[in-house]
């Protein structure tokens, strides 16, 4: 990937132009602020931090100077508004939590700082991160860079933005089911979802809590590896955070064999033809096909593979999240925090008025849904089921990868949409996220990396998915395709 305006392309560069004393961090900084100033109209930031910023980039600097910097000195990240940052304002691009503080720091964004990183703001997204375009925020849609009469993608659309437009280093979204792949896609960068329990959710704020992910968006794929490896592993504040050791990535990008079991070579890869079929986008589909073609000519074996149990995703996905959201957002109620409606008489009153206008529309539409999916006569017949078609699911992936390394699709099935094309129409809207909800039911990881362009000139990005903990073997394909493909 070309190196753009800020002079450098990756971290590593950036680091040894901020040692040589080449380029001053604070200049840098100032550079982003104007660029983030200069694209108010994208709306993808919710707050910007300016001073503190600046403030950082000088302390960073002198550590620079004096050799005791950390791991991302100097890197300028942007993180979606439903993490923590102690003492800054946490909505969730939401009515709720419009005039709410957080108490604390989420740990991700935690070992972000310890390791001399500069949080520039937070960026705007769907609200609670229900959504595919970024139209239900409180604080209005977030414009694609590339075509401003297009949506970015959701729920992260603010932090892919920030990461197209040049706003930023790298970003930090969220992936519940699909919300930092689809508007990668997009928007035409990479976007990484890692394995469910790699990156500890402390002080992200639940959506559904058995199926969201911390990631990062950015433009080369050393980046993502370094950052990986900094907010990843185990942590006492998330009982679900995994153990598993974390790989030093970034040191092991260059080399594309795998070995696994008795085999030893390059990745092997699958194509799930129930990706293939009707509903995806004619030129998405000739881009992919183009660039599986250019992987063979490389010598990759390519299989075609089946993921039987694909139709059922989208269902059970909505069903399940659904289900917990509405557990998750029952402590909104205007009680302990959070909007409270003005014009309540008695508790009752209080928790409807709290809840019907401070939440949005779509949020609300989950909430029953949810609901009524959990309610006593119906538990049986939607939410149980829908658990063991997730783990049918997750057997499809463990079979698939007991033959393959990657599994390669589409992450979308169509480039961005017009601005308004779908919010009329939530089914319509549910769709778009039809390739990727089964990395989150089955928990396993997913990058998009962009690919090509539709004959509009939009991005069309190629989704690789990997099994459990293996973030590596993603990481190295994407480095060999920049390079050779
Ligand atoms: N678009 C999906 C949804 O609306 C995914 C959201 C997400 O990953 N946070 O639920």
């Amino acid at each position: 990937m070309t190196s753009d305006s800020t002079g450098y392309k990756n971290h590593i560069e950036k680091t040894a132009k901020l040692k040589s004393g080449e380029i001053s961090l604070k200049e840098n900084v100032r550079y982003f602020l104007e660029r983030i100033k200069k694209h108010e109209h994208l709306n993808a930031f919710n707050f910007i931090f300016d001073e503190d910023a600046l403030l950082q980039a000088e302390k960073i600097e002198e550590k620079i100077h004096s050799g005791t910097h950390g791991k991302l000195a100097g890197m300028v990240i942007a993180i979606k508004d439903v993490l923590a940052l102690k003492g800054k304002p946490l909505t969730c691009s939401s009515g709720m939590l419009k005039d709410f503080t957080s108490l604390y720091t989420a740990t991700a964004v935690r070992k972000l700082l310890e390791e001399d990183a500069i949080i520039i703001g937070k960026t705007n997204c769907d609200e609670f991160a229900m959504g595919s375009s970024n139209e239900n925020s409180a604080f209005g849609p977030v414009l694609n860079p590339v075509d401003t009469s297009r949506v970015p993608g959701g729920s992260s659309g603010g932090a892919a933005v920030a990461m197209a437009a040049g706003l930023c280093d790298l970003s930090i979204g969220t992936d519940t089911g699909g919300s930092i792949r689809q508007p990668a896609s997009f928007c035409g960068v990479l976007g990484l979802k890692p394995t469910y329990g790699r990156v500890s959710r402390s002080g992200l704020t639940a959506f559904a809590s058995s199926f969201d992910s911390i990631g990062p968006f950015a433009k080369d794929i050393s980046d993502i590896a370094l950052v990986m490896e900094v907010i990843s592993g185990r942590d006492s504040f998330d009982a679900t955070s995994a153990r598993n050791e974390v790989p030093e990535y970034s040191l092991n990008l260059d080399d594309i064999t795998v070995s696994k079991g008795n085999y030893s070579g390059k990745p092997r890869i699958g194509i799930p033809k129930e990706y293939f079929s009707e509903g995806l986008n004619e030129e998405v589909r000739d881009v992919i096909k183009g660039t599986i073609e250019k992987i063979k000519s490389q010598g990759f074996e390519v299989r075609d593979i089946s993921l039987p149990n694909t139709p059922y995703c989208i269902a059970t996905y909505y069903i399940l999240t659904t289900a917990e959201a509405s557990s998750n957002l029952a402590r909104y109620d205007g009680a302990r925090y959070g909007f409270r409606g003005p014009k309540s008489q008695t508790l009752k009153d209080m928790y409807v008025d709290s809840r019907t206008s401070g939440f949005g529309k779509e949020v609300k539409r989950r909430i029953m849904l949810g609901t009524y999916v959990l309610s006593a006569g119906y538990y049986e017949a939607y939410y149980r089921k829908a658990q063991k078609v997730r783990r049918l699911l997750k057997n499809d992936f463990d079979r698939a990868f007991s033959e393959v390394d990657l599994i390669l699709t589409p992450t979308a099935p169509t480039t961005a949409f017009k601005l308004g094309e779908k919010s009329s129409n939530p089914l319509e809207m549910y769709l778009n996220d039809i390739y990727t909800t089964s990395a989150n039911l089955a928990g396993i990881p997913g990058i998009s990396i962009p690919v090509g362009n539709d004959s509009k000139g939009l991005p069309v990005g190629m989704q690789l998915m990997a099994d459990q903990f293996d973030e590596l073997t993603i990481m190295k394909m994407c480095r060999y395709l920049d390079e050779k493909i």
